[in-house]
């Protein structure tokens, strides 16, 4: 890990508005990630954590605040903008995997790289790659519906991986997933981290998946509180 901050949120705040109500959600938060780092993020279930996690990848736009990503304040970017930069620089992975059932395992890795300018034969090579990464290489023409919870996550983290993004983010990627295949789902996740380097945000509830993080934020009212029980854990 090297000491460049990638993520640097300043003042953050979303509330939802539904009918005349307002929900405060984020309330001033404050985060900077370090480039190559994995961090947790906990809290109770309605706390935010998809909020903040879908803000920082530029799913959804803050009420107000900052968020600067290797340095571009994602919160000023136009729509259009908004999803280029995000093909480019954001891998996500889902709590229920989210392939496209249509699509072969391959067919779905395929997908991101369709805006990269490869050619078929080149997007095949990349996406067979990273499915051999995840271990997935002898399931490359099975569907999703063919695939086991666990299988599917694993072709949902080669999908995220494709494009070599600037960053990952996971919400609760273990949350649909038996205790073994949990523990399978975050060895390779630790892979990635400490493998490839990869930055990774990680939203869970699991206390065993956080600590396979180097840092536990927790969100409590709107803000984050760092929790120092993984100091010198790793
Ligand atoms: P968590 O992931 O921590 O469980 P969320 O980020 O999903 O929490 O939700 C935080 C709060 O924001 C909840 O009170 C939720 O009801 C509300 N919320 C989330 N998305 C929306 C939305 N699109 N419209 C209105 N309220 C929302
Ligand atoms: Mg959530």
């Amino acid at each position: 890990m090297n000491d460049e901050v990638l993520i640097r949120i300043r003042g953050l705040d979303k509330s939802y508005r539904r009918g005349d109500q307002t929900i405060p959600v984020l309330q001033g938060l404050d985060l900077d990630v370090q480039s190559g780092e994995f961090i947790a993020l906990m809290g109770p279930s309605g706390s935010g954590k998809s909020t903040l996690l879908n803000l920082i990848a530029g799913i959804d736009k803050p009420t107000q605040g900052t968020i600067e990503i290797a340095g571009v304040d994602i919160a000023q970017l136009s729509e259009g903008e908004l999803a280029d930069w995000r093909a480019a620089n954001i891998g996500f992975i889902f709590q229920f995997y989210n392939l496209m059932p249509v699509l072969s395992a391959l067919e779905n890795v395929e997908l991101p790289l369709l805006l990269a300018g490869l050619s078929a034969s080149q997007r095949r090579a990349q996406a067979a790659a990273v499915l051999d990464m995840v271990g997935m290489s002898d399931r490359l023409d099975h569907y999703p519906n063919e695939l086991s919870g666990g299988q599917q996550q694993r072709v949902a983290i080669a999908r995220a991986l494709v494009t070599d993004p600037t960053l990952i983010v996971a919400d609760e990627p273990t949350g649909d997933l038996d205790r073994a295949t949990g523990e399978e789902v975050l060895a390779l996740m630790d892979a990635l981290h400490r493998e490839l380097g990869k930055t990774i945000v990680m939203v869970t509830h699991d206390p065993k998946a956080a600590a396979r993080a180097q840092r536990l934020v927790h969100l409590e009212k709107g803000v984050l509180v760092d929790d120092p029980s993984l100091e010198g854990g790793r």
